[in-house]
């Protein structure tokens, strides 16, 4: 958290009021959210310089800057990006990792609770290094069932851990894993090279529907998820399996089965309807 939905949510809604906008101020108050940019190395880079373009890839925010830089922001799980048109009271003030004052006098705000979140500079060159590291994303059209089933194939881990995994596909966290198994009738442990052609496009399909309605709902709050306004999601009253366990499957009544054994973290599935 937050997976794709979430920071697609927040980079929709924070892009237009930042692109073409120009760096006035930084101030830095933690530092250690930074990989691979020192303190005064990020806050000379960003000063005086404009946001080109605000994008996300994976479950990242990517600033592209017009001196060819990107700064990329994991808010991970207790981290938010706001914009706010003016100075910030001593209560927004709480938990600030980075703020940029632009020239107008708004400031763009990064904010994290447990700073487990992370902050990356990266040049051209790095930037190519850093994307290509990560699979391809859901919802382009160029995702079809056979990049799927090909990123997917010539592993035995879990089906679950693999659709997580974001060398294979860029997005998917433990939430959307766990509703699109089951949307796709797919037992989460079921070793991956095991899954038919046609559990491939069921799931292939089921990702990328749970993906666009949690979209359009602003993505799942549970905790900490904010919007780029300040607002929570919607989706969290749309999970069909995920913090269900012990309740009935929406599907044939039975009881959800939770369990941590398949990557130690949260997986709730039925075992009637998941095979
Ligand atoms: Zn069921």
């Amino acid at each position: 958290m937050p997976e794709l939905p979430e920071v697609e949510t927040i980079v929709r809604e924070i892009a237009p009021r930042l692109e073409g906008c120009r760096i006035a101020q930084v101030q830095l108050r933690k530092t250690d959210v930074l990989r691979e940019v020192s303190k005064a190395r990020l806050i000379k880079t960003l000063t005086g310089n404009t946001i080109e373009q605000v994008t996300r890839r994976a479950k990242h925010a990517v600033f592209r800057l017009s001196s060819g830089h990107r700064m990329i922001i994991q808010p991970r799980m207790t981290g938010s990006l706001l914009v706010y048109d003016g100075p910030l009271t001593r209560s927004e003030l709480k938990y600030v990792v980075l703020i940029c004052t632009l020239t107008d006098g708004r400031q763009f705000v990064y904010r994290d609770v447990r700073r487990l979140g992370t902050i990356w500079l990266l040049d051209e060159e790095g930037w190519i290094a850093y994307t290509g590291r990560i699979g391809p994303e859901p919802l382009e059209e160029s995702f079809t069932p056979f990049v799927f089933a090909d990123r997917l194939k010539g592993t035995r881990t879990a089906v679950k851990k693999a659709i997580m995994d974001q060398r294979r596909i860029a997005g998917v966290g433990n939430i959307y894993a766990n509703e699109a198994l089951f949307d796709a009738r797919l037992d989460p442990s079921k070793p991956t090279n095991r899954v038919s052609l046609e559990e491939f496009a069921r799931l292939h399909a089921a990702i990328v529907d749970v993906l666009r309605r949690a979209l359009a709902s602003s993505g799942t709050t549970l905790r900490d998820y904010r919007t780029g306004t300040g607002d929570r999601g919607r989706f969290q009253f749309e999970l069909r399996v995920y913090g269900r366990g012990g309740e009935k499957c929406r599907n044939c009544g039975r009881k959800l089965v939770m369990t941590h054994r398949i990557d130690l973290r949260q997986t709730v599935f039925c075992g009637r309807c998941q095979k």
